[in-house]
């Protein structure tokens, strides 16, 4: 059974750009409560280590300099059926690519600087909540 939880990050470029507030407002009309939200920025090494699965492909690099270039905004969200419906809803990693209407489409710039973050399965949902918040930024 699906998971009701997932985990997102507003990228640097959309957060840069005064995208939060929009992006956040189009998480919330399509049904996610924030449940955890923090304002923050990622050091080389630590987007090294959140994005490690990506280690030795061609854009590695200058994804993890991009990651951590200037501040972000993570956060929790709940919905039933949280990382499918969350995938739908920021559409393909390529805003080229991405369907009308969803927030890739809307605010992304490229295929890297392409706005937001959403965790690809119920474990690096877990996984990726860990490393942002402790146990007592969320309830
Ligand atoms: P997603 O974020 O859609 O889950 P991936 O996990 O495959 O996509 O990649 C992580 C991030 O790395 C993407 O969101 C994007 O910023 C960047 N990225 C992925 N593939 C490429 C690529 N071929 N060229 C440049 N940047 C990429
Ligand atoms: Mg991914």
């Amino acid at each position: 059974m699906p998971g009701k939880v997932t985990f997102t990050i507003i990228k640097p470029g959309a957060v840069d750009r005064n995208l939060t507030g929009p992006i956040l407002s189009k998480i919330n009309e399509a049904g996610f409560v924030i449940k955890a939200l923090k304002y923050t920025k990622l050091k080389k090494e630590q987007a090294c280590e959140f994005y490690q699965e990506h280690e030795g492909k061609p854009f590695y690099d200058y994804l993890t300099d991009f990651m951590s270039t200037s501040p972000i905004v993570v956060a929790i969200l709940e919905k039933e059926n949280a990382v499918n419906d969350f995938r739908k809803l920021i559409g393909s990693t390529d805003p080229l690519e991405a369907e009308e209407g969803t927030i890739r489409k809307l605010f992304a710039e490229s295929k890297t600087h392409n706005a937001i973050h959403g965790s690809d399965s119920d474990a690096s949902a877990i996984r990726e909540s860990d490393f942002f918040f402790s146990r007592v930024e969320r309830f």
